[in-house]
C-alpha cells in the first residue's frame, strides 16, 4: 500500500469517516457512485470494489459484464454538505475502472482521458484546462412539461442587493473551496437567472474530476435552498446559453509551450500549430464537446456562442480565441476554446481537444488567417471568400462527420467510439419524431 493510500486509511479514522463514496463517470458523464463502509477500503485499494458493468451507460456487455472500481487515493475529500460533525461524515474518490485481470476498462472515459495525457507527456508536455463554467438557477423544482422560471431578472456582472444568485454563488464556491477546488471568478451571467463560475487553472485529469464535482456541488446547494440548477446548453431561445469556454495550455517541464516572447500574441509556434489542429479537427470532435440534440440550438443564435470555425485575438465570435495578454505574464499564455459546453463528458472532450491539438503539433498544420471581422455579421459568401466554414448545424451532421474521423476513433477507442455514436444517432432520431409546440404555434392557426 502506497503513502497516499495509508493517508487515506488514517484521515478515515482521525475524521470518523463513515461511508466512503466511491465515484466514476459513464459514457455520456453521469456521475455514478458506490458507498462502502471505511472497513473495505484497504481491500478497494488492493483489488476494487466488483460492480455489474452492463448496468452502466455505455460500459459493458452483459456477457462480460464483471467491473472493478479501484479508488484514486488522491482525490479522497471530505463532502462537506454531508453530515460531519455527527459522527456521519462521507468521503468520496474518484475510481479509475478494470476489468478482473487488472488491465484498465476501454469503457472507462477517466481512462479515455489519461491514455491521451499520456501521449502529450511522451512528447514533454502536461496539458492545463481552466473552465468558465455557466449555468441556469430556476425557482422552486423540476416540473416536467412546465417553463421553468429564472430565480432573478439580472443580466451580465450584474450586482443587485440581496441578490440570490450572490448568496448562491457564495455558499458554492465556500463548499467547492471546502473541497480543494479553488474559484478564479464568479459572476452573474448575461441571461436571468445564469450564473458563471470559473475554475482555477490546474491539469486536465483533475479539472475533469473538478467539474465532476462542481456539477455535483451546484445541484447540492440548489436543492438546499428550494431552487434548481440547470446545465442544459440551452434552455430559452430567446436567452443566451450555457457554455463551458475553456482556456488551455500545453507546459513543457515548468515552461509554458505556448509562449514566445515577441512573438506575435506572444504565442509560441506550438501554441499555433495547437490551434491549427483544433480547427482542422473542429467538427470532428463537436459531437463530443457538444453532446446532445439541445447542444446546437446554443450554437446557432449568437449571444458569443461560435458557430464557424476560426480563430481571432480578442475576437468573441470566433471559436477559438487567443485572449488578450499581459506583457511580462508569458506563463499565463493560453487559448480559449468556445465551443464546448458543461453538459459535456469532460474527460471524453479533454481528450478529443487534445488530442486534435497535439496532431496539429506532429504534422505541423499552418495556422489559417486570424479572423479579424465579427464573423456572425459576415454573409455566407463572405465567410466562403475567407475560408470559414460553419461547425456542424445539429447533432446529426456532427455525428455524420465524426462517424468517417479516425482521430476520434483512435482517442476514443473502438468500445466508447462504437457507443458513443450509436447512443447519439438514438438520441437524434427520437429528437426527429417530435412534433414541438412551435410547429403548432406555427401552423395551427393558419393551415
Ligand atoms: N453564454 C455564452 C456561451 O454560450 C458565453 C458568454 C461569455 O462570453 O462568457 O458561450
Ligand atoms: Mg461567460
Ligand atoms: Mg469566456
Amino acid at each position: 500500500m502506497g503513502k497516499q493510500e495509508d493517508f487515506v486509511l488514517r484521515a478515515l479514522e482521525e475524521r470518523d469517516v463513515r461511508f466512503v463514496r466511491l465515484w466514476f463517470t459513464d459514457v455520456l458523464g453521469s456521475l455514478k457512485s458506490v458507498a462502502v463502509a471505511p472497513a473495505e477500503l484497504e481491500g478497494a485499494f488492493e483489488e476494487g470494489i466488483g460492480f455489474d458493468g452492463s448496468a452502466i451507460e455505455g460500459f459493458a456487455r452483459v456477457h462480460e459484464s464483471d467491473m472493478l472500481a479501484v479508488p484514486d487515493p488522491s482525490t479522497f475529500q471530505i463532502l462537506p454538505w454531508r453530515g460531519h460533525d455527527d459522527g456521519r461524515a462521507t468521503a468520496r474518490m474518484f475510481c479509475d475502472i478494470q476489468m478482473p485481470d487488472g488491465s484498465p476498462s476501454y469503457a472507462d472515459p477517466r481512462h479515455v482521458l489519461k491514455r491521451t495525457l499520456s501521449k502529450a507527456a511522451e512528447k514533454g508536455y502536461t496539458f492545463y484546462t481552466h473552465p468558465e463554467i455557466e449555468f441556469y438557477l430556476f425557482k422552486d423544482s423540476y416540473q416536467k412539461g412546465k417553463r421553468p422560471s429564472p430565480v432573478d431578472r439580472s443580466g451580465y456582472f450584474d450586482h443587485t442587493a440581496q441578490s440570490f444568485g450572490a448568496d448562491f454563488r457564495r455558499e458554492a464556491i465556500t463548499m467547492l473551496e471546502a473541497m480543494g477546488i479553488s474559484v478564479e471568478f464568479s459572476h452573474h451571467e448575461g441571461g436571468p437567472g445564469q450564473q458563471e463560475i470559473d475554475l482555477r487553472y490546474a491539469d486536465a485529469l483533475s479539472t475533469a474530476d473538478n467539474i465532476m464535482t462542481f456539477r455535483t456541488v451546484i445541484r447540492e446547494v440548489a436543492l438546499g435552498q428550494g431552487i434548481w440548477a440547470s446545465f442544459m446548453p440551452k434552455p430559452f431561445s430567446e436567452h443566451p446559453g450555457s457554455g463551458m469556454h475553456t482556456h488551455v495550455s500545453l507546459f513543457d517541464g515548468d515552461q509554458n509551450a505556448f509562449y514566445e516572447a515577441g512573438a506575435e500574441y506572444q504565442l509560441s509556434e506550438t501554441g499555433r500549430r495547437f490551434i491549427a489542429g483544433i480547427l482542422h479537427h473542429a467538427a470532428e470532435i463537436t459531437c463530443v464537446t457538444n453532446q446532445w440534440v439541445n447542444s446546437y440550438k446554443r450554437l446557432v443564435s449568437g449571444g458569443e456562442a461560435p458557430s464557424y470555425i476560426c480563430w481571432g485575438h480578442n475576437n468573441r465570435s470566433a471559436m477559438v480565441r487567443v485572449p488578450m495578454y499581459k506583457p511580462n505574464k508569458g506563463q499565463s499564455t493560453r487559448i480559449e476554446l468556445r465551443t464546448i459546453d458543461p453538459a459535456c463528458n469532460p474527460y471524453l472532450a479533454f481528450a478529443v481537444i487534445l488530442a486534435a491539438g497535439l496532431k496539429g503539433i506532429e504534422e505541423g498544420y499552418e495556422l489559417p488567417r486570424e479572423a479579424e471581422d465579427d464573423v456572425w455579421a459576415l454573409s455566407d459568401r463572405e465567410r466562403r471568400a475567407l475560408g470559414i466554414k460553419p461547425l456542424p448545424k445539429n447533432l446529426s451532421e456532427a455525428i455524420e462527420i465524426a462517424e468517417s474521423s479516425e482521430l476520434l476513433a483512435e482517442t476514443l477507442g473502438e468500445h466508447v467510439y462504437d457507443f458513443f455514436l450509436r447512443n447519439k444517432r438514438k438520441e437524434w432520431e427520437e429528437w426527429r419524431s417530435q412534433v414541438t409546440q412551435y410547429e403548432r404555434d406555427q401552423m395551427l392557426p393558419i393551415l
